[in-house]
């Protein structure tokens, strides 16, 4: 998903304060925590297994699902289980469990439109400033720009970059075509 040469890379951001996006989810995460009693995303994968027209894999350890603020057409989010503030903290067989997921995920990307599908993913997870930090629920983000085909991409433009994003298509839409590859 590079801009230059399309290659598959990893990198890994160290920095001495929290970047707006992670601190965003921890604010959030932490008023949640205190607000209801347990931490946010355990709640929230509990509410996408009730519906679950979202969820697209499942293991013992882990829910790859679309969730429903989904911004990309195929944006997906992988979810412990358990809760596990930090990659670190996975046992064996929950480090098992989340190579399982990340693998069946990336090959439903790939039969998605028979390409070898480009996506950014990340790890989110407890910052290490010294705290416990009970609120947070570690999880992977994937943010793929292909919409149509291989060569039809979404871009953000116009009202999305001015005002809020627009879906191409539903969550639902888009678990129910990965679930089915
Ligand atoms: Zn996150």
């Amino acid at each position: 998903m590079g801009a230059s040469n399309p290659h598959p890379h990893g990198q890994l951001w160290a920095t001495r304060h929290i970047p707006t996006t992670p601190a965003k989810e921890q604010e959030l995460q932490d008023a949640y925590l205190r607000e209801r009693g347990l931490p946010l995303l355990v709640d929230y994968l509990e509410v996408e297994k009730r519906e679950g027209t979202r969820i697209l894999l499942e293991n013992e350890h882990f829910v790859v699902l679309v969730p429903y603020w989904a911004v990309w057409p195929f944006e997906t989010m992988i979810l412990p289980r358990a809760h596990v503030r930090r990659i670190v903290d996975l046992s064996e067989a929950q480090r098992d469990g989340l190579a399982a997921a990340i693998q069946g995920l990336t090959q439903k990307y790939d039969r998605l439109f028979d390409v070898s599908f480009s996506y950014s993913m990340g790890v989110h997870q407890a910052p290490y400033d010294g705290h416990d930090h009970p609120e947070w629920q570690m999880h992977l983000h994937f943010y793929p720009p292909l919409l149509r085909s291989a060569t039809v991409r979404k871009f953000l433009v116009g009202y999305e970059m001015l005002a809020e994003a627009q879906r191409d298509l539903t969550p639902e839409q888009a678990a129910e075509r990965l679930r089915a590859l």
